[in-house]
């Protein structure tokens, strides 16, 4: 038997993808060579705004297309369990709708297919072992579901509340990938800074004793722990009151001085309406904090334009901050109409066009910025870690969503070399073997 998995959205979502590969393979499936020639096919889907949905449905209906006679089309993830039902009505050419806890049932052998939905997933494919990977650095996901509730965001509606994996199951995942040549851990979660406050919640153990231990904050103690087992452990999706001075210290100890900040707007009266903490003000000083402690630090966050409210003030405040601020890199979205949300009857919605014409703006200016940065580095010396032949990353490129450092396409992969920074093309900069 052959399984084929499609996998749409971001690095959690693969994560998922890699734990049902894993399940798969434990029942016996190999991975077959396209989706046209597997006995089962899966679409793991995207819902977190409107265009990843469309972006799931073709996906899905493709693979449609292409799946051969007598084999089974499933469809799981995100959409899956936001919209099982419906999308069980408008998708007959597939077989089984259904979330991650469904899939896991449906797809042991046994066990006969049924078309279901749960609202929150009692049991997540978090657990489970994965296939080793061929690249030598992996995300790892330690927790799903999110305690906040963000004006804009509907995940806490169909991932539900924040339930954090073990310290130790989260060590014996990390430790299985080091072992198979991994030499960095991306952690993930949706609100990575609050990972462990559940556990604490409900007193369920080892995470307690890792507060009491480690001071106020959980992950401060994991990331401690993790950075003993693995040459680099980079921290994901970082809500801006998370980012404590005890975790920008910890951050800064474990030599990735990498901030990714989940900031979405920088206007106070924005982000009191995206029902989020904090403003321009108080990130600046957050970000002038740690680069005083390491000038060599590097950011990333990402946007929202056109939220409900916003008016011409509001996006020359972004333009203000993102011209303070110098990020590295920085990610932007429009905003996406969710059902189910606080923000989808707010008074004051913005017109698509001029969303996209303030993304646009802020995108150019983020542009010339993140070049710059990237100048910068030339003349520099810069450890790399190489991902694939002639790719290679320093602590400041995140796999997938920064740009590369381009190297010797001879140095082996998985392996560490100094390289100097001759040039910057844009995002990219290219090394020189020293
Ligand atoms: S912290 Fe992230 S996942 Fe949680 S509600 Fe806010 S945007 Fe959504």
């Amino acid at each position: 038997m052959r399984y084929w998995i499609e996998t749409l959205g971001c690095p959690k979502n693969h994560v998922d993808s890699d734990k049902l590969a894993g399940l798969l393979v434990s029942q016996g499936y190999d991975l077959a060579a396209s989706a046209g020639d597997a006995d089962l096919v899966v679409a793991n889907t995207c819902a977190f705004i409107e265009a990843a949905r469309q972006e799931s449905i073709e996906t899905v209906l493709e693979l449609a297309d292409v799946r051969r006679a007598g084999s089974r089309l499933v469809v799981t993830g995100c959409m899956a369990e936001r919209y099982g039902d419906e999308l069980a009505d408008a998708l007959p050419e597939v077989d089984l709708v259904a979330g991650f806890n469904e899939s896991l049932t449906a797809l042991a052998p046994s066990t006969p297919v049924a078309l279901r939905r749960r609202p929150t997933p009692a049991f997540d494919l978090l657990n489970l072992p994965r296939p080793a990977t061929s690249a030598p650095w992996a995300y790892v996901k330690i927790a799903e579901g999110c305690d906040r509730r963000c004006g804009f965001c509907a995940i806490p509606t169909f991932r539900g509340d924040q339930r954090s994996r073990s310290t130790s199951e989260i060590l014996s995942e990390a430790r299985a990938l080091v072992a198979g040549g991994v030499h960095e851990i991306v952690l993930i979660a949706q609100d990575l800074a609050s990972w462990g406050h559940d556990r604490r919640r409900g007193a369920l153990g080892d995470a307690v004793e890792v507060l009491d231990e480690g001071g106020t904050q959980p992950l401060i103690e994991l990331t401690r722990v993790l950075s003993q087992e693995v040459e680099r452990v980079r921290l994901l999706y970082l809500y801006p009151s998370g980012l404590t001075s005890g975790l920008i210290d910890t951050i800064l100890e474990t030599g990735v001085p990498y901030f990714d900040l989940s900031l979405q707007h920088s206007s106070r009266s924005m982000l009191r309406a995206m029902r989020r903490w904090g403003d321009g003000e108080r990130f600046l000083e957050r970000i002038a904090a740690i680069r005083a402690a390491e000038p060599d630090a590097t950011f990333r966050s990402s946007f929202i334009l056109g939220y409900p409210g916003e008016t011409e003030d509001d996006q020359r405040h972004l333009l203000e901050f993102l011209e303070a601020a110098q990020l590295d890199w920085a990610g932007f979205f429009t905003f996406s109409d969710e059902d189910g949300t606080y923000a989808h009857d707010l008074a004051g919605q913005v017109a698509p066009e001029l969303a996209l014409e303030r993304l646009r703006e802020v995108s150019q200016l983020q542009d010339r910025i993140t070049a710059a940065r990237r100048d910068a580095l030339v003349g520099t010396v810069q450890r790399v870690l190489i991902d694939a032949p002639g790719v290679g990353r320093s602590v400041r490129e995140c796999p997938e969503i920064d740009g590369i450092v381009l190297v010797d396409p001879t140095l082996r992969v998985g392996s560490f070399a100094e390289v100097e920074i001759v040039a910057s093309h844009g995002t990219d900069v290219e090394g020189v073997t020293r």
